[in-house]
């Protein structure tokens, strides 16, 4: 890009509107293709822990036991191979932006009993 341009584009950049946003006062419209954030329809989760198992990241933890599905927001890199890997379709990306923390956390999902509910 020559000199010119560059300058032309600095120089218009002072009477633009700036393209950054106070987040998350303000927010844009997500862009077309967000993968935003992994969410998980817990009725339908089997707690078989391919997604464990497939997660680069480790950002997946299964109890089968505790019977807990729970993910580490911090590590998750969007990849998105815990959805396609799961079994049950379960997993999927929220095209939205995640939401705000001050503190690193994991977010823990409680996975209910299909079978013990049925039988009762
Ligand atoms: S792969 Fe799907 S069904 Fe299996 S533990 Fe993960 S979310 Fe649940
Ligand atoms: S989207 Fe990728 S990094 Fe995030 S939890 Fe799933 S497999 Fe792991």
């Amino acid at each position: 890009m020559g000199s010119f341009k560059l300058g032309g584009m600095t120089f218009g950049s002072l009477f633009k509107k700036p393209e950054t946003v106070l987040y998350p006062l303000e927010t844009k419209t997500p862009p077309a293709g967000l993968k935003g954030h992994i969410v998980n329809d817990v009725d339908r989760c089997i707690l078989c822990g391919i997604c464990q198992k497939t997660c680069p990241c480790h950002a997946i933890t299964v109890e089968k036991k505790a019977r807990t599905w729970a993910i580490d927001p911090f590590r998750c890199v969007q990849c998105g191979s815990c959805a396609r890997a799961c079994p049950k379709a379960c997993l999927s990306m929220d095209p939205a932006y995640t939401p705000v923390a001050t503190s690193e956390y994991v977010r823990v999902l409680e996975v209910p009993d299909q079978k013990a509910a049925a039988a009762e």
